[in-house]
């Protein structure tokens, strides 16, 4: 890409780094954000810099947060002895925009997959497992219907039945392989009213 001055190769070069897109996208929004006025391009490099800076895990859900517990973790009009286990802040923001889930989650940062060499350790299960010391009714399991999803359900219901807290799967209304994030949310309702006892 040498035809671009240097800068905005740069510039093309680190947003073709993001997720989903490609060099023609990088370039288009490359030359969107040149385009732009100054103030509103420095309002996005500086929300970047706020975020990186000041986001990290929540201490009790390890969900994305500026503070040291997220504002679900902290209130009290949350049933905090209901835990939905999902696994990304994505998956926790597609239940909580249905505004029908009253309890708390955990996010465990990804599934077991032997096939990707992720094991129990390299999610935050110990973390999982630590809080339900406290008073906990219910484990709710909402990680995706994947091969992945399938086996970490299996594995934290057989860390939690020891226990003797209630632990639940939600049903298999979500289409196998997909994303919580992507379904509806007459869809994730259901799936959470329907949930089977593991
Ligand atoms: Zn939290």
């Amino acid at each position: 890409m040498d035809y671009y001055s240097s800068q905005i190769s740069k510039l093309i070069e680190e947003l073709s780094k993001l997720p989903g897109i490609g060099s023609k996208t990088a370039q288009r929004l490359a030359f969107h954000i040149i385009n732009m006025p100054k103030e509103q391009a420095a309002q996005l490099a500086t929300a970047i810099q706020d975020a990186k800076d000041n986001i990290h895990y929540c201490c009790e859900c390890f969900t994305l947060t500026d503070q040291e517990l997220c504002p679900i973790c902290k209130s009290a009009a949350r049933d905090h002895g209901t835990i939905m286990v999902v696994e990304n802040p994505r998956d926790l923001a597609a239940y909580e925009k249905t505004g029908k889930f009253e309890g708390v989650y955990h996010v465990l940062h990804g599934a077991i997959s032997p096939m990707l060499g992720i094991g129990p350790g390299d999610i935050r299960l110990k973390e999982l497992i630590a809080r339900l010391q406290k008073d906990v009714k219910e484990v709710i399991i909402a990680t995706n219907s994947s091969l992945e999803g399938e086996t970490t359900a299996m594995y934290i219901s057989k860390l939690v039945k020891p226990t003797g807290i209630r632990v639940t799967r939600i049903a298999s209304g979500v289409p196998v392989g997909g994303d919580l994030e992507y379904i509806d949310e007459v869809t994730l309702l259901r799936a959470l009213e329907g949930r089977v006892e593991l």
